[in-house]
């Protein structure tokens, strides 16, 4: 008998409140087991028993306190002393502890807690027990499948994440999220990486909406603002994504060329909206769900310097399969 193993952790939820692990109030963790194979049975000539991949540097230090003793090995060694010495229980449920505690302290190769892991581990632990747990009809129905009646292109911002901003909770919103939420016009071999979120959400998840959102501050719509697009270049992928709003741009500077570059982005950045709604109408399925009223499509902007978001909807006269006859305002709050 053989065990592969990879240096990384596995969180798993202790969920008796007996044991001693609870009064952690936080999950147990213990090594991730990748593979196994019994000796008695020979793999498969394409699967070698030893790790699928190494991790370049060990991610978490070995802790010499544990030996060679596997968790599971210590674990039941103690649940044994339990069984067969009813009296010394406080004693093994303190060694359970000390092992429970090391195990939970993620340390860098260097020796010190690697706050990073920490930070990722506590977030997931919190989202488990303040959410997942207290929600189980919800994560249950959520398992069998998802029907999310909007689909959101959001920026990548750290700033913006649209499930904080809209509250959108798990199941309600098919999400894309790109440097400055763009939405291309329909291209097979440039942005297939796009193109099949706007497939599979319209035609798959049959989405009711979909949001364009953008946001005040927003670098990419600085980016094409200021790039020169002489020829020259400074970025490998930046200024040939976010020339997908050249169209806003060049309105932009139409109409607001005298302004500042800050108050030109902020019209920029709605102006750019536009430009990927306008965009969608190439998608053939998003023309036929809005001829057939069975998808409409919006824009949005929220604004993280004043705290407001705005919304509004256009109404595309669409003449014939490739021009759009007219474009109307037909919603449009904002909220303070
Ligand atoms: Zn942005």
């Amino acid at each position: 008998m053989s065990t592969a193993s990879i240096n990384g952790w596995c969180l798993t939820s202790s969920s008796s409140s007996s044991t001693s692990f609870s009064r952690l109030r936080r999950p147990a963790l213990q090594p991730s087991v990748t593979a196994s194979f019994n000796s008695s049975h020979s793999p498969p000539s394409l699967i070698q028993d030893r790790p699928v991949f190494a991790a370049p540097i060990p991610l978490l230090a070995p802790r010499d306190d544990l030996g060679d003793k596997s968790y599971e090995e210590a674990v039941e060694a103690l649940k044994k002393l339990l069984r067969e010495k009813g009296e010394l229980k406080a004693e093994a449920a303190a060694k359970v502890d000390k092992i429970t505690a090391s195990l939970n302290a993620t340390l860098s190769v260097d020796g010190k807690p690697d706050a990073s892991v920490e930070r990722l581990k506590e977030g997931f632990v919190y989202f488990k027990q303040e959410k997942y747990e207290k929600k189980p009809a919800l994560y249950a129905e959520l398992a069998k499948g998802q029907t999310p009646k909007y689909m959101i292109v959001a920026c990548s911002d750290s700033r913006v994440c649209p499930s904080h901003v809209l509250d959108i909770q798990p199941g309600e919103a098919f999400v894309v999220r790109n440097v400055a939420n763009m939405v291309p016009a329909y291209d097979q071999t440039k942005y297939a990486g796009i193109g099949s979120a706007v497939e599979y959400a319209v035609l798959h998840l049959k989405v009711q909406e979909i949001v364009v959102i953008g946001h005040s501050a927003c670098g990419g719509i600085k980016g094409l603002m200021s790039f020169p697009y002489d020829g020259t270049t400074s970025t490998d992928f930046i200024e040939d994504w976010v020339k997908i709003g050249m169209p806003a741009k060049t309105k932009v500077l139409a109409g607001h060329g005298s302004e500042p570059l800050g108050a030109q982005c902020a019209h920029c950045e709605k102006e750019a909206v536009n430009v990927s709604l306008g965009n969608l109408l190439s998608y053939p399925f998003v023309r036929d769900g809005l001829v057939k009223k069975t998808l409409a499509i919006k824009g949005g902007y929220y604004d993280f310097v004043n705290g407001t978001f705005e919304l509004w909807s256009l109404e595309f006269q669409l003449s014939n399969p490739l021009s759009v006859k007219d474009v109307a305002t037909i919603l449009h709050w904002k909220l303070y």
